[in-house]
């Protein structure tokens, strides 16, 4: 299929409309699909709104993937935390707006929504006066409503709740557009996707066709339908911590747990890997955590169902009752 076809633009079209209509979008703010992930958009977010080296942006790193993009921008701005953690704090608990330092020429505050590794989720956003915010939502993207009036760019790479890994949905106020550094690198150049009409270079229709359905699908329930499922679905697994007597260990504060990613160890390693063994025979995939952090991890995006976390849960009671 040409790219540059009466069909594709119609894709284009109707995929910008209805995730529009889903998350609620004021018209200023401007759709645009990427691809090379969210980590693009690393990158990307000081070149367009950091201006010059010299500057500063403030990043508020609660976990491996604001670290991340932390590390990525210090290449090119200065870069201020917002809170100083405790050792491993941010691995279990976020700071509030009341505990965050903007750095008062910040050009930018940039934070994650949902740290995917760690389980810990904002569950309202935070507040800025002034100054722009950058919000990485990938993992819990599509998965609540979205307060615009909080979130000035919204990076999300797909593959969660979107579509196939390689293609990201991005989002900015219009009005930042136009304030991006001279030597921005073409594929990061919020501006001329924009102006273009949202595909500089070659798309990838397919990801992007699939996105489509998947919206059309999510468009028939609403976000708030999604947010209930993911609270229902998490409180059952949470409810298994809280009543394991420590058997299953998830130290996040309650008030940050994630209603996506829930986490937890049980006494040491060596159970963590016989326990993963058990539930991966008894057809529970998936259910360790990151390579570098270890441990267990629950991920429940919008296409599981509340049965399937029912299921878990009766797996995981009968698996300590079995092991006490
Ligand atoms: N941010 C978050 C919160 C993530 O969960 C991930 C991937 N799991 C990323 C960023 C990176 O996304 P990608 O690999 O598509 O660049």
């Amino acid at each position: 299929m040409s790219t540059r076809s009466k069909e594709f633009s119609q894709l284009a079209k109707e995929c910008e409309k209805d995730l529009r209509d889903l998350v609620n979008l004021p018209d200023n703010y401007a759709v645009l699909w990427t691809q090379s992930g969210a980590f693009l958009q690393f990158t990307s977010v000081p070149f367009n709104i950091g201006g010059s080296r010299e500057n500063t942006a403030t990043y508020v790193e609660t976990g491996h993937w604001s670290m991340e993009a932390a590390k990525e921008a210090r290449k090119f701005i200065n870069v201020a935390p917002a809170w100083k953690p405790q050792q491993e704090e941010y691995l279990f608990t976020l700071p509030e707006t009341e505990e965050l330092n903007i750095h008062k020429d910040s050009k930018y505050v940039y934070y994650c929504d949902n740290e995917t590794v760690h389980g810990v989720e904002y569950h309202t956003p935070i507040v800025t006066e002034g100054v722009p915010v950058v919000c990485d939502m990938t993992s819990s993207y599509l998965t609540k409503p979205i307060d615009w009036d909080r979130v000035d760019v919204a990076i999300s790479s797909a593959q969660k709740n979107l579509g196939p890994s390689g293609i990201t949905s991005l989002i900015v106020n219009k009005d930042l557009l136009g304030r991006k550094r001279d030597d921005t690198p073409i594929m990061c150049d919020w501006e001329t996707q924009h102006n273009c009409g949202g595909f500089y270079n070659t798309p990838n229709v397919f990801a992007l066709y699939l996105c489509g359905l998947t919206l059309k699908h999510l468009k028939k329930f609403g976000l708030e339908f999604y947010d209930d499922l993911a609270k229902q679905r998490s409180k059952l697994i949470y409810d298994v911590f809280d009543s394991s007597n420590g058997f299953y260990k998830n130290k996040v504060n309650p008030k940050h747990r994630s209603r996506i990613n829930c986490q937890f160890t049980l006494k040491s390693k060596e159970e963590d890997d016989k326990f993963l063994k058990a539930a991966d025979e008894a057809g529970f995939l998936f259910l360790y955590g990151h390579d570098k952090y270890g441990g267990c991890r629950v991920n429940m995006y919008n296409a599981m169902p509340l049965e399937g976390a029912e299921k878990l849960r009766n797996f995981m009671k009968q698996y300590q009752d079995e092991q006490e």
